[in-house]
Formats: C-alpha cells, sequence, structure tokens
C-alpha cells in the first residue's frame, strides 16, 4: 500500500481507539495491538517524514476527554514514554544516552497499568488533583482522588509542590468491584485499568471511595529538593506518599536488564497489574543535556512485556447464538492463567477460521489474550496430537431451535433465521439494553434473561411494561423493593435516549451505531425511516446496498411494526433533533477535508459545522474529494490535494460559508 495512504489509515484507526481508551474507558483492542500500530505508524513517518503532519497521535500525548469534569491547565506538561520492547533496544536507548552524557545511573520502577494523576499541594494541602488529559489540559478529579487513602492530603513541606503518580486499582479491589457488578447485572470492567479510570471519573466521589483505588507516586516535580530521582523518591516516601517498593536504583544498563528479567517473572504474582518497567536516568543535573521530544522526556523509556502466549487444550467447541442469529464457534479451554486472569474460553470466529487452522476438539492449542481483553487462539501445537483428535465440524442446525442454518454466498458466518428462535430473541434484548444502545442501567444479561425465562420480557416493548408487573417482581428472589424501583426508573430515564440509540438497539442486521446515527440524522425520525425504500437509502453516503436492504426488511415485518407503535405510546423517543441545515449549502453532499489547525474553531467543532452544512468530513484526501479547507501549517495532505486539483479553502473562506449560512 502506497505509505501515505497507510499513514492516513493508521492516524484513524489509532485516533478511534484512543478515544475507546481515554474517553469511553472502553477499548477495542490489546494494548499491544495498539503499540504495534503506533509503532508502525512511527517507522512509516521516520521514513516520510513528509508525511507526517501536526496532527498524527505519535506527536500528541494521550486523548479525548468527555466534558464531565473543569478543566486543568498543567504547569508543566506531562509527556507520555518511549516505548521499547526487547533487551536490545534498551541498549540502543543506552548508547543514545551515552552519546549525550558520560557518568550516570538509572532508577527501574514498577510501570503501574493504571492512569497518570498531577497532585499539587501549597501550605502543606492537597489543593489539586488532575488526570493527564491531552498532557497540557487534563480534568480536575480533587475530589475524587481526597477518597484514595494512600494519597496524603497533608504533607510537612510548606512550598507549592506537584507530584506525579498513577492511580491504580489492585487485582483484589478489581474483583470486589466487578462482583458488585455483577450483583447489579451490570457489565463488569473489563481490566483493572479501566476500572481505574472509569472509577475516578465518576461524579460521585461515594461511588469513587467504595471502589478502593490506590496511588503509587514517581516523580517529585521540584527538582531543587533533591538532586536526582531515586533520592526524591525517598523524600515523597518519607512524607508518607506510596512509593513502589520494588523500585531499584541500577548503575548501568546490564543491571537494568537484569531487573526487567527478574520483574518479568514475578510480574503475576504482584497484587497490582504492571505492563512493563519504567527506567529513568538518575541525575536531575543531566536532564536538560538530554532533552525531550515533543512526547516523551528522551532520559526515561518504558519497557512494554510481550503479549503473554500460553498452551493450553480445546476441550470441547461450543456454539454460541448472536442478536442478527449467527452462530459462532466457542473452544472451551483447560483453564489457563494468561496475563493475570483465568481464561477457559476463546472464540473461533467461523467454519474457515477454523479449518485455515485445522482445528479439533482434544487439540493442544497456543492461547494469546488480545490486550488483556479478549483471549484468541493463535494455533494449533500439531506435534502434540495422538490420533484421538475430532475434527471441527460446523454445525447444520441450530442447536437452540433446530432450524436449519444458513450460510450465504461471500458470507463467513452460518445463521439461524428462525425469527422464532427464543436464544436469538434473548440475545436480541441483552444487546438493546447494552450501554452502546439503550443502556439501562441495571438489566444486563442475567436480570433480563430471569425476565425472559419468567415470561415478563418477550420482546423489547416489553421492557417498558415492567411497571404492570411491579408487584410480582418484588416477590422475587434477589430482586427487592429497592432494586425493582431502581430499575423502573432507569427504564424510565431511557426513553429520552436518541433515536439513534433506539434504532441501534435494534439490532437490525448490519447497523451498527455509526449507521444508526447516519440513518436518524437524515430521516429525523421512526416515521420516515420505516417507510424509507432501499434504493433511496442507498443515496445516503456510508449507507450500502446490504444496510438499505437488511433496514428495509427489518420494518417491512409487521411484528416489528407493532413493537415500534408500543414503543412509541410507551413514550421512547422517535423523533431526532439535528443540527442539519435542511436547505442547500456549498457542503451540501460534499467531502472535505481539514488540515493544519484552525483559530477559530476546535477540529471538532469544524468537523460538526461542515456536517450541519450538509458535507461529510473525511481524514484522507483522494480524488473524492471536493474541498480542502488548510489551516496553519498545513502539510502532506495539503500538497496532495493540490497535485489533485482539488478547491483549496482558507479558514477566512470556511468561516464566511458558516457565517452565510447560519
Ligand atoms: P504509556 O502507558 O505507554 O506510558 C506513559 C505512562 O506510564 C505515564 O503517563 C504514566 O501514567 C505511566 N506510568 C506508570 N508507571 C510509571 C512510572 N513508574 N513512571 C512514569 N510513568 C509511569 O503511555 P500512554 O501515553 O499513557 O498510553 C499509551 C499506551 O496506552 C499505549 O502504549 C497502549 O498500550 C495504551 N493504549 C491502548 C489503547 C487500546 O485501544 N488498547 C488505546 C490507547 C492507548
Amino acid at each position: 500500500m502506497n505509505p501515505f495512504f497507510r499513514i492516513e489509515e493508521l492516524k484513524s484507526l489509532i485516533q478511534k481507539y484512543t478515544y475507546e481508551y481515554y474517553a469511553l474507558d472502553n477499548p477495542s483492542v490489546s494494548d499491544q495491538e495498539f503499540d504495534l500500530l503506533m509503532k508502525e505508524l512511527t517507522d512509516l513517518e521516520n521514513r516520510y517524514p513528509e508525511f507526517r503532519t501536526p496532527d498524527s497521535p505519535t506527536q500528541r500525548v494521550g486523548g479525548a476527554m468527555l466534558d464531565r469534569f473543569e478543566k486543568v491547565l498543567h504547569s508543566t506538561q506531562m509527556l507520555s514514554l518511549g516505548n521499547v520492547f526487547s533487551d536490545e533496544e534498551l541498549r540502543d536507548f543506552d548508547q543514545k544516552i551515552k552519546k549525550e552524557v558520560k557518568t550516570y545511573t538509572y532508577t527501574t520502577e514498577l510501570k503501574i497499568d493504571g492512569l497518570s494523576v498531577s497532585l499539587k499541594y501549597n501550605n502543606g494541602n492537597l489543593i489539586q488533583a488532575a488526570t493527564r488529559g491531552d498532557g497540557v489540559i487534563g480534568e480536575d478529579i480533587t475530589e475524587n482522588v481526597k477518597t484514595i487513602h494512600s494519597v496524603p492530603l497533608k504533607i510537612p513541606y510548606l512550598n507549592e509542590i506537584e507530584v506525579r503518580g498513577e492511580i491504580y486499582m489492585s487485582k483484589q479491589a478489581f474483583a470486589n468491584a466487578n462482583q458488585e457488578k455483577s450483583k447489579l447485572g451490570e457489565e463488569p470492567f473489563k481490566n483493572p485499568r479501566n476500572a481505574a479510570a472509569g472509577s475516578v471519573r465518576q461524579l460521585d466521589p461515594k461511588v469513587v471511595a467504595k471502589r478502593n483505588l490506590d496511588v503509587f507516586v514517581y516523580y517529585l516535580m521540584d527538582r531543587s529538593i533533591c538532586d536526582n530521582h531515586y533520592d526524591s523518591l525517598q523524600k515523597l516516601s518519607s512524607w508518607h506518599f506510596s512509593v513502589n517498593p520494588k523500585t531499584k536504583k541500577c548503575n548501568d544498563i546490564e543491571e537494568v536488564i537484569e531487573y526487567v528479567n527478574q520483574i518479568s517473572e514475578i510480574r503475576h504474582s504482584l497484587p497490582y497489574e504492571i505492563d512493563g518497567i519504567v527506567i529513568k536516568v538518575n541525575e536531575f543535573a543531566l536532564y536538560e543535556r538530554i532533552g525531550y521530544t515533543a512526547k516523551y522526556p528522551k532520559w526515561a523509556v518504558a519497557y512494554k512485556f510481550p503479549a503473554e502466549e500460553v498452551k493450553t487444550q480445546i476441550e470441547d467447541i461450543r456454539f454460541q447464538i448472536g442478536r442478527t442469529g449467527v452462530i459462532k464457534p466457542v473452544a472451551e479451554l483447560t483453564p489457563v492463567m494468561i496475563s493475570g486472569s483465568l481464561v477457559s474460553r476463546a472464540t473461533l470466529h467461523n467454519e474457515d477460521f477454523c479449518k485455515d487452522r485445522d482445528i479439533h476438539i482434544l487439540d493442544s492449542v497456543i492461547v494469546r489474550k488480545a490486550g488483556e481483553i479478549i483471549p484468541e487462539v493463535l494455533r494449533v501445537v500439531k506435534e502434540d496430537r495422538n490420533g484421538s483428535e475430532i475434527p471441527f465440524k460446523m454445525l447444520t442446525n441450530c442447536p437452540f431451535c433446530n432450524s436449519v442454518l444458513v450460510r450465504k454466498k461471500g458470507e463467513a458466518d452460518y445463521f439461524c433465521l428462525n425469527p422464532n428462535c427464543e436464544a436469538k430473541h434473548l440475545e436480541g434484548l441483552i444487546h438493546f439494553a447494552s450501554r452502546d444502545a439503550y443502556n439501562i442501567d441495571g438489566l444486563g444479561d442475567r436480570i433480563l434473561t430471569e425476565l425472559y425465562n419468567d415470561g415478563y420480557v418477550n420482546d423489547i416493548a416489553d421492557i417498558f411494561d415492567l411497571g404492570q408487573h411491579y408487584d410480582d417482581l418484588i416477590q422475587k428472589e434477589r430482586f427487592g423493593e429497592k432494586s425493582v424501583s431502581n430499575l423502573l426508573e432507569a427504564i424510565e430515564n431511557s426513553k429520552k435516549n436518541t433515536l439513534d440509540k433506539l434504532i441501534f438497539g435494534l439490532g437490525i442486521r448490519h447497523v451498527g451505531a455509526k449507521v444508526a446515527k447516519i440513518l436518524a440524522n437524515h430521516y429525523q425520525s421512526i416515521d420516515d425511516l420505516v417507510k424509507a425504500k432501499s434504493n433511496e437509502m442507498e443515496l445516503i453516503s456510508d449507507i450500502g446496498p446490504s444496510i438499505a436492504k437488511s433496514v428495509e426488511e427489518y420494518f417491512i415485518k409487521k411484528e416489528h411494526m407493532q413493537i415500534m407503535d408500543r414503543l412509541k405510546d410507551a413514550g421512547c423517543q422517535m423523533t431526532y433533533e439535528s443540527t442539519r441545515l435542511d436547505r442547500e449549502t456549498p457542503f451540501t453532499g460534499k467531502t472535505i477535508v481539514l488540515t493544519g489547525s484552525l483559530e477559530k474553531y476546535s477540529r471538532t467543532e469544524a468537523t460538526k459545522l461542515i456536517e450541519d452544512l450538509g458535507g461529510k468530513a473525511s481524514s484522507s484526501v483522494s480524488k473524492n474529494t471536493d474541498f480542502i479547507i488548510a489551516g496553519q501549517e498545513a502539510g502532506s495532505k495539503l500538497e496532495k490535494g493540490l497535485k489533485l486539483g482539488i478547491t483549496i479553502l482558507s479558514e477566512d473562506d470556511f468561516v464566511k460559508i458558516v457565517s452565510e449560512h447560519f
């Protein structure tokens, strides 16, 4: 692939993952996978510096923030750390330091897997705690941090001072928090880091207090108190901050490597998760000489652990059904510890995946946890076979309703097409109530399964009639008056959800959250959407023929229309307030790329304006681009646009179009 396109592709992928990770605390790929993409982007940009733009994720720290907390401007930027992945890269790091300075030592510390925090003290009192945010601006989380016992509220040092560290959740606290979530029927946290990040950004400090967070500190920002990092940590410890006890002083890089090896051995027995080791030059006097990049100090580096691969056995293969009726094979594994948690199942995706890997029941397999998240089967250890293995065989009938499964041409998945399949129904209900769809607090899969099995909820409209069964429900084991009232309140609140959430929640095949938004924005009411014909829908940008057909087929069904009527009667939001102008503008139906930085608008604001003006904002320039809006320091996108003869608008042109149409 042309490096320019790959760079653009990597940038937009990384941007998406960064948002999920930092703003939503809900990553969809593993950290290792993310680090690999970032490494590929860095390498490509080093080879083709003409394609490096100021908005590249390699040039920026951290990610997006939600508008929930007051913003805090950091006095010194909160930087990230460069990464190394092997002993060899550690030695290269050392060589670079040696080029700058002669005599130095290192401090090695555990890289705690949490989120960084800045703690400010004055007159000995904690006056502010903030997240890193994008490194320049963070979020004020003072009240929440005050609930963390390991953060001293008073210190015996009276001048203004800043201390930085990592907020984390221990493995025990993580297990407790997830137990609590499961009792409430809520989706569990994915890992301790997400749990810590999600907890610290709760609006209610009482909830934070219950989560038992902790902090290890690792920077004393005033370098006049001690002359080296190791001593400054001892000083912090004497002020009753919690400093990690495994911190060590090393005389040279070989000692560092020895430390890395020792910690790699014991990392899973630690009571908290670590994702690497941080190596810092010790002597403060050398820092300015060694210097900084825009993103990290050159006098420190993070050694990241490789993804752990473990051998286990496929004891059996079961089949799961999804809300669309898709049937997925899942390996039941002999339980095995991977990256700190017990793994006993892994998806086998589909028939092709199993055939390509020649998967048999009873095979030994190498399994990896794709980021501390989703376990995946990498390969079969064929040398371990003894003839007793049973080749994988795809089912011919639905394991739940026995109807014949169908694999359509050109697709990898088999589907149960029986509209009355109970298991499929239940998955659809779980999807509807889930966080990204209608987000009904307390209506997780356990509770829904129970309500479904007891006949209270057969379709999504029944959820809104649950109030009629109040007297029955409070008699049920584990329900009780309080939890039923909370549930009914959450259901009531959910009716305010925007129409796109409802459309997504319906579980129409091919209609993900983004497509649902496009449809809601275009039709602005369910009444118009249900009448839409597929050939008309296909004209909407980003709506292809399969989506259009699937939506049309869904609303043709009488039973689905009855549900729409009942949702309407229940008071669910059935119209969509779009800020998009319905009159023609120069941007109507056009694809527009923003490049460089604008003075008047942030990128998010400018993107929204483009969309409101009827245009589509895109991140990469191609022959399909209609306009490029070029701000300050516009780089390669502008060059490319000029080559392709695309109309270039200045910021002033853009401002003029905006002011003429609003
Ligand atoms: P980083 O986590 O690689 O390293 C910097 C951070 O390490 C610091 O900000 C600090 O919070 C932390 N840290 C922990 N112990 C420390 C110590 N002793 N001294 C100094 N710092 C210490 O970099 P980052 O910019 O915070 O995050 C990027 C990482 O986040 C990626 O490498 C990736 O693994 C992960 N990520 C994952 C996804 C995903 O979708 N899975 C998305 C974005 C980022």
